[in-house]
């Protein structure tokens, strides 16, 4: 490979990567994972599809350490949602350069950092880095619908493929300042995913004698509005604590409080704080019945349920029980429960991403995050224990418009932050490498 800028190479692959239409469903990865391939390999890195079924293959590629410090992965997921062209002022899938910005989909989730993270592995095997542990680059199939092709079979199937000590992936890294000074925050856990279906009951009959029957649908309204109007009991996890003090200058104020002291901060670290502090219910589906005319016997609720690391789903069933009036006959049934871990705070990888940030912007803090959402770092933690972290710096983009183009309209990277990413991740992987 002749001597180009490692923020031109990075350009040109994920302009390559955004070409390869990988929406999921029904994702094809694997156009993307040869894309990778070729290109880690033409830099002499060995690489490993594996796949549950041939067109959606991960990758896995590594630079083998030297001896037995603890080993890095870079994980990434390739797949991305879908993309309406209509929305968008360019073709989605063009990987167009304007003003100093890469267009389409998946250029902030997550295709900036899969080249990101693949320049930065091919760039140190170029200069011949050699680190203790294995350095392993992952990039993803599925993790967009999580149908059991990507990171979690991968974890189950091929774990010696993908087992490290550490782990960096998406969902932190972007720049805030909520009047404090700057913050990077960096994803150490994330919230459960446990929605549950209320199957509420009544007695159907005829619309036109709705005294006769016994409307679920309008009993179901009732237990809409206990579910909105609920106030969960909030509580402090470590992700929160240390936010809070941040915005605070050192202080804990009790709970209670904790909002409304970040309000004054910045609404956004209150828009942000909210959620990490308890549960959430979201009522988002509904059906009853199929038929203009008949009173329905049943009517079936959804709730979209997300529970802080460390609260059970009992917990959270006693919580819903406990809202619904004692004259309602009703069936629980929880649908899913997954997500939900977390990574100490007093590690290496923590240092190596706090030691970047006081590289780039000295005095700036990272501080821990919960996110509200699922990414594959769940996986690792829970397979092998992996501290696994989410961060990719962003602070060209501003924080507000990155956060509005995730699976949106006009998605577009910064080259200035995909540069960012190339340079943080080489730090890790000299930071963690270094260990023994
Ligand atoms: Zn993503």
């Amino acid at each position: 490979m002749t001597a180009v800028s490692l923020r031109a190479e990075t350009v040109d692959l994920l302009q390559r990567l955004i070409r390869v239409d990988t929406v999921n469903p029904p994702g094809n990865e694997t156009a993307a994972a040869e894309l990778l391939r070729e290109y880690l390999e033409e830099n002499d890195v060995e690489c490993e599809l594996y796949a549950r079924v041939p067109e959606r293959a991960n990758l896995v590629a590594r630079i083998r350490g030297s001896g037995d410090g603890p080993r890095l992965a870079l994980l990434s997921h390739t797949d991305t949602v879908l993309a309406d062209p209509q929305e968008w002022q360019l073709d989605p899938w063009s990987g167009e350069l304007k003003d100093d910005e890469v267009w389409g989909r998946g250029a902030l989730d997550m295709k900036g950092q899969v080249a990101a993270s693949a320049v930065a592995v091919a760039s140190l095997a170029r200069e011949g880095f050699r680190p203790n542990g294995d350095l392993i680059f992952l990039a993803a199939a599925d993790e967009e619908v999580g149908a059991g092709y990507g990171l979690q079979w991968l974890a189950e199937a091929h774990p010696e493929a993908v087992r490290a000590e550490y782990a960096l992936n998406e969902g932190g890294g972007d720049r805030v300042d909520f009047g404090g000074g700057p913050l990077y925050v960096c994803a150490s856990a994330e919230k459960m995913s446990a929605p549950f279906r209320l199957r509420i009951l009544g007695r159907s009959g005829h619309a036109s004698m709705p005294g006769i029957a016994d409307n679920a649908l309008v009993k179901a309204a009732r237990i809409i509005e206990l579910i909105a109007a609920y106030e969960p009991e909030q509580r402090y996890g470590p992700e929160t604590e240390a936010l809070m003090r941040e915005l605070t200058g050192g202080e804990l104020p009790p709970v209670e409080e904790a909002v409304e002291r970040a309000r004054r901060a910045h609404p956004l670290a209150a828009a942000a704080l909210e959620p990490l502090l308890s549960l959430t219910m979201a009522p988002t589906m509904i059906s009853a019945s199929q038929k203009r005319n008949v009173v329905p016997a049943v009517c079936e609720l959804t709730v979209d349920r997300r529970l802080p690391p460390g609260q059970s789903v009992e917990e959270a069933e006693a919580v819903v029980r406990a809202l619904i009036p004692n004259d309602v006959d009703y069936e629980y049934e929880i649908m899913e429960a997954h997500g939900g871990t977390r990574s100490p705070l007093d590690t290496p990888l923590w240092e190596a991403v706090d030691s970047f940030v006081q590289e780039i912007e000295p005095g700036a803090r990272t501080v821990p995050l919960c996110v509200a959402g699922f990414t594959d770092s769940h996986w690792v933690r829970d397979a092998f224990g992996t501290v696994a972290y989410g961060f990719f710096p962003i602070r060209t983009m501003d924080v507000e418009l990155a956060t509005r183009l995730v699976h949106s309209a006009d998605e577009r990277a910064h080259v200035e932050d995909l540069e960012l990413g190339v340079d943080f991740l080489r730090h890790a992987a000299r930071f963690v490498g270094a260990l023994s």
